[in-house]
């Protein structure tokens, strides 16, 4: 069975780890390990509050290279790449590593009342969406899929927390 490995890259909240290990298991019908030591710190970002995203998805790459699974790498910094004032997450187009940011799923970002559950669901949906890079996926015109491409948290809101059943099919023939 695939092995997708979640690693918390600090600063982080590692309750969302263990929210993600059930669905993602589900969903990639794989064994989900929580790494419990931050092999990654984006806390050292200096005066700007950003991460660069793709550094950042080298240096998980460097960290698991000798790793057959998949890697989903999670941190609250919010990150960013050049050409784009932010991202959710990037990830190596069917390959091992994938990085997500909860920083912009926080209704508290945007002066609301927190919403637990909102914020697991959003960070659901970009977990899948991430890892599905990885096992190649590329953007869904499916609304109700998790691999249609979002820009903004409502963008998230509105897409589904799965794959749809064309995504899903492409998985089973890649691998
Ligand atoms: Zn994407
Ligand atoms: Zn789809």
């Amino acid at each position: 069975m695939l092995t997708i490995k979640l690693i918390p890259i600090a600063p982080v909240n590692m309750e969302i780890l263990e929210q993600l290990t059930e669905p993602l298991e589900k969903q990639f019908s794989a064994a989900v390990e929580i790494e419990q030591k931050n092999l990654l710190n984006a806390e050292t970002v200096p005066s700007r509050a950003q991460y660069y995203s793709t550094k950042l998805l080298s240096e998980l790459l460097e960290a698991n290279k000798n790793f057959t699974g998949k890697v989903l790498g999670i941190t609250s910094v919010d990150l960013f790449i050049p050409v784009l004032t932010y991202v959710f997450g990037e990830a190596q187009l069917n390959g091992t590593v994938s990085l997500m940011s909860t920083y912009r799923l926080s209704e508290t970002l945007y002066g609301l009342p927190e919403n637990k559950e909102l914020f697991i669901e959003r960070s659901i949906k970009e977990a899948v969406h991430e890892l599905g890079h990885t096992f190649g996926l590329l953007h869904c015109r499916d609304y109700n899929c998790a691999m249609h491409s979002s820009t903004s948290v409502e963008e998230v809101d509105v897409k589904g927390k799965t794959l749809c059943s064309n995504c899903r099919q492409k998985i089973s023939l890649s691998t």
